[in-house]
């Protein structure tokens, strides 16, 4: 059956350890929804490195995107995913960033099908859900805005980069099972403060700019984790999306359901329920200085999503 309407995608834009991954994860259980994860990493850690499913299976095991890629394929002349992942790789990089911003994207049509026909077909087998994509990247976006037949909304979410900071620092937790470990070993990112902070201030700042004025909705982590199920429910209002309420089962706990999601932290792969907590630990375990470079170098762009620009302590 193919969806007679254009595919609908909530876009979650903004850096590493914002906290997107569970946001994505609750936005997915709301009724009419599906989360899917950071799907322009569909490609090069699904299809080609074939690594972990939110549902537990290896990639090439999972009946949700055998379904999506077989209908991919059926759908695109001269479908190559080997030359998907390069193009995406090198088209959603910094350096790529002003001939974005500038030009527009300019993909062969291979691989602008591909991309528009995983959203066109997760739409078709989930009749016509809210895609929750949690790609985050802005340069990502903005390939996906340009394509008129998708219909978007950008999430934009942020979270104290010394917070993130901290976290790129002492690396992934949250591992409770094999196929959890196994997403640990997959990523195993470190950034120093340097860098997070001037990804963060980079790309927070695009997302902003480029997206602030059309369909978007800026979410702190910091109200996210305060008010977790009023947050739930006013993004869920902004996606166009009915707003099952009891997927909560007190102010801060909700029901986590079993989701298909490529690339994002372990805690992709919790089911059932779920407390959401604020961790704060970089107030006390983060080095003052680092905290000093992080404040120093995110100072402009703090203030305009409404940080204070003191460090903790
Ligand atoms: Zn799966």
């Amino acid at each position: 059956m193919v969806s007679s309407s254009k595919p609908k995608v909530l876009f979650i834009a903004g850096t590493g350890r914002s906290g997107s991954t569970l946001i994505g994860s609750l936005l997915g259980t709301v009724r009419n929804a599906v989360a899917v994860g950071e799907v322009r990493f569909l490609w090069e850690r699904g299809l080609i490195a074939n690594q972990t499913c939110g549902c537990g299976e290896v990639f090439m095991n999972c009946e949700f995107w055998k379904e999506v890629l077989a209908r991919v394929e059926q759908s695109v002349d001269g479908f190559d995913p080997e030359r998907i992942a390069a193009t995406l790789a090198k088209t959603v990089r910094i350096r790529r960033l002003p001939g974005l911003l500038y030009d527009g994207a300019d993909l062969d049509v291979m691989v602008r099908e591909s991309i528009y026909e995983v959203y066109e077909s997760i739409s078709a087998i989930s009749s016509n859900a809210v895609i929750i994509d949690s790609s985050k990247l802005p340069t990502y976006a903005m390939l996906l805005a340009e394509d008129a037949r998708i219909d978007l909304k950008i999430l934009h979410v942020v979270r104290d980069p010394r917070a993130s900071a901290w976290s790129w620092m002492r690396g992934q937790r949250g591992a409770n099972s094999a196929a959890e470990l196994q997403i640990v070993d997959e990523q195993m990112d470190r950034f120093s403060p340097l860098k997070s902070s001037l990804l963060w201030s980079l790309w927070n700042t695009t997302a902003k700019n480029v997206f602030g004025s059309g369909d978007y909705q800026l979410l702190r982590y910091e109200d996210f984790v305060e008010r977790p199920r009023e947050t739930i429910v006013n993004t869920s209002r902004f996606a166009g999306l009915d707003v099952r309420d009891e997927i909560f089962t007190g102010p801060d706990k909700a029901i986590l359901e079993l989701s298909h999601t490529v690339a994002g932290n372990p805690n992709r792969l919790h089911r059932g329920l779920t407390r959401i907590v604020s961790d704060d630990e970089w107030h006390s375990a983060m080095p003052r200085s680092s905290q000093l470079l992080v404040t120093a170098i995110t100072r402009p762009v703090l203030r305009s999503l409404g940080y204070s620009t003191r460090s903790a302590r």
